[in-house]
């Protein structure tokens, strides 16, 4: 489904990460995967979990997206090497533990402006600078979750960052149609990787799920690997600016 597809993943720390989860199925489809990472320690991550799946070889940047200039840097030196961009993964969040716990009214201006910068801001840049090496259409998808919807406990600052995330998806979807690019977001049920370790009572969040979703079980990665499979491949062709979530059916039940 993806053969010739020059693809971007952004956020794989480790193996528990939904970006890992991701990179796996569209590498299984024939995409040429990009890589970039953040933390020393995650790029180290990278390229054992690259070498332990045969995958060595492939490209990595390093990336801080609070950085425009990282982000444009890595933008361009795609360009130059690859020519074309089909698709960029965008599987970046993150908050100070401490506004992840308690109450929301007590989160600090910085804690929120951090929050809002690397779990949405990130994508709009990332989305300029992809767009411009996008000469052929090309296919966004971003990572979010129903805390950006609903209140969820201790979600907190994170919650009102992925309501933002949401909300750029639908705008950058506007603005980048008439060029051919889409972009979605995949709003994931619980899944057990760093970043969800961060927020307090994690597990609490796991067992309701389990108990109360519709199909009575937390979702998979490889679910969620296959929905953004599906936002690269031209089977979504007619979808963009959209929210699909891949949670068991949680996000419908109110009980
Ligand atoms: P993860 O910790 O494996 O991935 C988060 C990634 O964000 C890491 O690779 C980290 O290095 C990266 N990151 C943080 N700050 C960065 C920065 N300044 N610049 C560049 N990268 C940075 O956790 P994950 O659960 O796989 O998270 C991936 C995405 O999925 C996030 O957007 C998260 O909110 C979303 N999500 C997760 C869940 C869940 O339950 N795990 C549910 C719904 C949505």
């Amino acid at each position: 489904m993806l053969k010739n597809r020059n693809i971007v993943v952004m956020g794989v720390a480790n193996k528990w990460s939904i970006a890992w989860a991701i990179a796996k199925v569209l590498k299984s489809q024939g995409a040429n995967l990009i890589f970039t990472y953040s933390l020393e320690r995650s790029g180290k991550s990278l390229e054992k979990l690259l070498a332990e799946e045969g995958l060595e070889g492939s490209d990595i940047y390093k990336c801080d997206v609070t950085i425009d200039n990282d982000i444009e840097k890595v933008f361009a030196s795609i360009g130059d090497k690859y020519g074309t961009l089909h698709g960029v993964v965008h599987s970046i969040a993150h908050a100070k533990k401490e506004e992840l716990a308690g109450r929301y009214v007590d989160t600090s201006r910085e804690g929120y402006l951090m929050a809002q910068d690397i779990s949405a801001y990130s994508l709009v840049k990332v989305s300029k600078e992809a767009s411009r090496i996008m000469d052929k259409g090309g296919s966004i998808v971003t990572l979010s979750y129903l805390g950006g919807e609903k209140v969820v406990k201790n979600y907190n600052v994170m919650g009102v960052a992925k309501a933002a995330l949401d909300m750029s998806v639908r705008y950058l979807a506007n603005d980048l149609g008439k060029d051919g690019i889409r972009v979605n977001a995949i709003s994931s049920g619980p899944i057990k990787t760093l970043a969800a370790k961060g927020v307090s009572d994690f597990n609490d969040i796991l067992a309701v799920v389990e108990s109360k979703s519709p199909l009575r079980r937390i979702v998979d990665p490889a679910e969620v690997a296959n929905t953004a499979l599906f936002f690269m491949s031209d089977m979504s062709s007619g979808i963009t600016g959209e929210l699909i979530h891949v949670d068991c059916g949680f996000s419908i039940v109110s009980y």
